[in-house]
């Protein structure tokens, strides 16, 4: 994620999407990821995202489109084929790696949410909010917590945080929320909280 830009937008233009290249087993988290998608598009928001037309994040792409909103795919040429790149978004971009689709999604966005997903989806979340506690960007990170999909998550997260390994202070970093407007407003009236993550003071 080198070259991420230092600019907070409290309300975003552009949002970072990570989810699923899955649908998961429950409709549920399609129907909310569609409703995330469209209720951007709706307030003017364009998503960025990793170019799929597969799973989740083909359907948000698609519920975004839709809804006469943009979208912006990020896509390693030698995915082009597992995950088939979308063939009707408003840019395409095809990059090398998965680390240049990373830096990219996160240079074109000003907040990062993911939706349920997989592995990809945490490893891309997880790079998002370990920038953000060191300081390299201010930007909001958080979770669209359909059905309950991270409770275990934010559940391991409290541990981390009991057990010493995460800051008390880098905990309010992460925003989640189970319902897609609730979310979009908190990323709307995110100020990065500032301070030390090294000795948790105020700065
Ligand atoms: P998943 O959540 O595993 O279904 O994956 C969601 C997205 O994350 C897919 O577009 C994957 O290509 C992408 N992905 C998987 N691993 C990585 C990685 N290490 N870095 C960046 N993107 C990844």
């Amino acid at each position: 994620m080198s070259g991420v830009s230092l600019s907070e937008s409290p309300s975003p233009r552009r949002v970072c999407i990570f989810c699923g290249s899955s649908f998961g087993t429950n409709p549920v988290y399609r129907d909310a990821a569609e409703s995330f998608a469209r209720l951007l598009a709706e307030n003017g928001i364009a998503v960025v995202y990793g170019g799929a037309s597969v799973g989740l994040m083909g359907a948000v792409a698609d519920a975004a489109l839709a809804a006469g909103g943009e979208v912006i795919g990020v896509l390693p040429r030698s995915m082009m084929a597992r995950e088939i790149g979308h063939s009707g978004l408003t840019e395409l971009h095809l990059v090398e790696t998965l680390h240049e689709r990373k830096a990219m999604m996160a240079e074109l966005s000003g907040a990062f949410v993911a939706l349920p997903g997989g592995w990809g989806t945490f490893e891309e979340m997880f790079e998002a909010l370990s920038w953000a506690q060191i300081g390299l960007h201010r930007k909001p990170c958080a979770l669209l917590n359909t059905d309950g999909f991270y409770d275990a998550l934010l559940s391991f997260l409290e541990t981390a945080v009991t057990a010493g390994f995460v800051r008390p202070e880098s905990s309010a970093l992460l925003l989640s929320d189970s319902d897609p407007a609730i979310l979009l407003n908190r990323l709307r009236g995110y100020v990065a909280p500032v301070y030390d993550r090294w000795s948790g003071n105020a700065v």
